[in-house]
């Protein structure tokens, strides 16, 4: 029996053949997936424009209706038009053929009233209407469908029919013989709750709107669906992994965090860090494994953060590990680290690609046998041979590196899995961090410690050259550092290599020895000799560190307070952020200057008003998404995490708020959406589980 899942061969008009285009260009199989093929917009049909009102509404498609008061042809070979000129009470507007020029010709007839659709354009400072559909205005068929619904094509699929008005049409079938078929996936309660529309009046309207209220109403509940059954998901599986993964208990707070604590620790903690803390300890009362993301700013003190909560770990017998995304900043995590600790009686590692295999050796064993407590490292980590007596806590240091996948390879690597701290190094929109790490808790350091001057952005093209190097020699002659970052030329090393050479030597020639020294870290150094010149820059042998975006991430040195970004055109937003978050670390006003070139793209321009307006990371990373869009960002274009159909991450943050609020309630009274009322979502969650297999790939 043919139902609202057989094969769209089963719709008339569509063959073999059809269906094969159907399936490759538009991924399309079953009339189902036909319903679930949105319009991307409407062309709205409902209401007549004054053509006065045409050059602001320039490109839109748009209908107009008035009298032809003359045509001609004009033009010659390919200029050749038929122009029509069209007059209401408000204005006039030209009406112009290149193609059907005799055909036009005959059937328009002057002084006689018309309806003509189309997208208005501006020429020679009149406005044009190219190709525009026509009709006598009485004969007008249009008032069946008021907004015509456009969808996304391809130029094989229209060749064969399926343009919008051709798959409009199928949906129209699909929906008079099967639309009774339509599940609602929703309760009721929900739905009434809610406010929303039905599923089948949503689908209806979605395709076949009457009026903007019913396009309105329609997206709003589909919005909804796709992002709440995520949510569902998300929710479930951060639940699953809670209820499966009985997580350590770790109660004790003891001698390691107290001496820190008191005798170490620098400074006071901020009230942000110290509720972080206390939101982790409660995790590791509760007896189910964490899984959890710090979200803060750049500078805000993550690392501190989860070194204290380390020492809580081995306070209670149990060994941590710490992962992050470089050799230089594992690197330098360890040193800090070291460093911190002073002389107190805990034992780090540190583990990389290049760590040699003499100490392999012996390192490995001594972590299995637990006698190292914080094992630090790259990547290296994952490797099968690195197994912990007693493994407690993991913290990722991530630059929205590792995908969910691999976390959750990681979390699965040991039997009783550890506790888990995800640190990004860059704030992320909340909308995202909601869909991308909707299975983990969220933490957020919202403040950065006290007597931080905000730092000052300022955007110099090239040409000002001699303003730089004042400020420059000024701030080294105070005994400050600066930083110089040259962009990673992604389409070559080679140019990469020979930019930041040329660099250096304009920079030795500027900036003689021994009045000054410089440091200069590239890709293609080897790890001893980038430690090298990182360690001299770090110790103050060095006033000036030239280096490629190998420095993006987590370099911390207070004494640096001038950040010079060259050709900060070629740097997206996020490590622009970052790269900035360099400097500002003491107490002294310090300072980013963004260069380029004196030509910039609309983009970049953009990018680079956003760095000078706001320090702050989260306003950075709205910008970032409006800019970029969310594919880019988390990295997270392959995981399918953010392939929405009718859901905008960037507008829809309240849908998606929404959406996840009501999902934890309805899982925190029914986790295994067992309760009859709940019996659709249990359903429908199953199905799209199954249909959106390779989407939802996490668990
Ligand atoms: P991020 O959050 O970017 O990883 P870090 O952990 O590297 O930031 O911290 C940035 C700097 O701020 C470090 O030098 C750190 O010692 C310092 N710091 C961290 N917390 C505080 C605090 N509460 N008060 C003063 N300085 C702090
Ligand atoms: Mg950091």
């Amino acid at each position: 029996m043919v139902s609202l899942y057989s094969s769209i061969t089963y719709l008339k008009g569509v063959g073999d053949k059809k269906a094969d285009i159907f399936r490759e260009e538009l991924e399309i199989n079953t009339l189902y997936d036909l319903l679930n093929y949105y319009p991307y917009r409407y062309v709205d049909k409902s209401r007549f424009y004054l053509i006065k009102d045409l050059r602001t509404n320039i490109n839109t498609y748009l209908q107009i209706k008035g009298t032809i008061i003359s045509k001609e042809i004009i033009g010659e070979y390919k200029t050749r038009r038929l122009v029509c000129k069209i007059q209401d009470n408000s204005g006039s507007a030209l009406l112009v053929w290149f193609n059907n020029i005799k055909y036009f010709d005959d059937i328009v007839r002057i002084n006689e009233q018309y309806v003509a659709f189309g997208k208005p354009t501006l020429f020679n400072n009149s406005i044009n209407i190219t190709h525009p559909e026509l009709s006598s205005e009485d004969k007008s068929t249009w008032k069946d469908i008021p907004f015509q619904p456009m969808y996304n094509s391809t130029d094989k699929a229209k060749r064969a029919g399926l343009d919008s008005r051709g798959i409009s049409k199928l949906c129209q079938t699909v929906l008079s013989l099967y639309s009774n078929e339509i599940r609602e996936t929703l309760p009721a309660y929900l739905v009434k709750k809610l406010n929303l529309i039905d599923r089948k009046s949503a689908l209806i309207n979605i395709h076949f709107p009457k009026t903007n209220i019913d396009i309105e109403q329609a997206s709003k509940r589909l919005k909804f669906e796709e992002v709440f059954f995520m949510q569902l998901y998300l929710l479930q599986i951060q639940q699953k992994t809670a209820n499966a993964n009985r997580g350590y208990i770790l109660p004790k707070v003891g001698n390691y965090f107290n001496t820190f604590y008191h005798q170490h620790l620098p400074f006071e903690l901020t009230n942000a860090q110290k509720r972080v803390i206390k939101e982790i300890r409660a995790d590791f009362l509760s007896g189910k494994q964490m899984n959890r993301l710090l979200q803060g700013d750049v500078g805000s003190g993550k690392t501190i953060t989860a070194l204290l909560v380390m020492l809580i770990t081995i306070d209670n017998n149990f060994q941590c590990c710490l992962m992050a995304p470089t050799e230089i900043l594992a690197q330098q995590h360890f040193n800090s680290i070291k460093k911190m600790l002073g002389d107190m009686n805990v034992t780090v590692s540190l583990l990389t690609g290049s760590t040699k295999n003499s100490i392999r050796k012996t390192m490995l064993p001594e972590v299995e046998k637990g006698n190292i407590n914080i094992l630090i490292g790259t990547h290296a980590l994952c490797e099968d041979n690195v197994l912990f007596k007693k493994l407690g806590l993991v913290v990722i240091d991530e630059q929205h590196r590792f995908g969910v996948e691999q976390r959750a390879k990681l979390w699965r690597k040991s039997l009783a899995p550890p506790h888990i701290l995800v640190m990004t190094a860059t704030p992320i929109p909340r909308t995202l961090a909601m869909t991308v790490y909707g299975d983990l808790d969220v933490s957020v350091i919202d403040e950065l410690p006290s007597g931080r001057k905000p730092i000052k952005t300022v955007h110099l093209y090239k040409r000002d050259s001699m303003q730089i190097n004042n400020l420059l020699r000024n701030q080294i002659a105070r005994g400050r550092q600066v930083y110089v970052v040259f962009p990673l030329i992604q389409e070559s090393e080679k140019l990469t290599y020979s930019n930041l050479m040329e660099g250096y030597e304009d920079f030795k020639r500027i900036y003689p020895e021994p009045e000054y020294k410089i440091s200069c870290i590239h890709g293609k150094m080897n790890t001893e000799d980038k430690e090298r010149e990182m360690q001299l820059f770090k110790e103050g042998s060095t006033q000036i560190l030239l280096a490629t975006t190998v420095i993006e991430v987590g370099i911390d040195v207070p004494n640096a307070t001038v950040m010079v970004i060259e050709n900060a055109e070629r740097f997206g937003l996020s490590q622009l952020h970052q790269l900035r978050g360099r400097v500002g670390r003491g107490s002294d006003q310090s300072l980013c200057v963004l260069l380029t070139d004196f030509e910039l793209s609309d983009d970049a321009r953009k990018r680079m008003q956003a760095m000078t307006s706001t320090n702050n990371g989260f306003e950075i990373a709205d910008f970032d998404l409006k800019l970029r869009g969310p594919g880019d960002i988390a990295g997270t274009k392959q995981s399918g995490m953010l392939n929405f159909k009718l859901l905008n991450i960037i507008q829809d943050e309240k849908i998606i708020s929404t959406s996840r609020a009501i999902a934890k309630e309805i899982l925190s009274s029914d986790p295994l959406l067992e309760e009859s009322k709940n019996r659709e979502l249990k359903e429908s969650l199953e199905l799209i589980k199954k249909e959106r297999k390779n989407y939802y790939q996490i668990g």
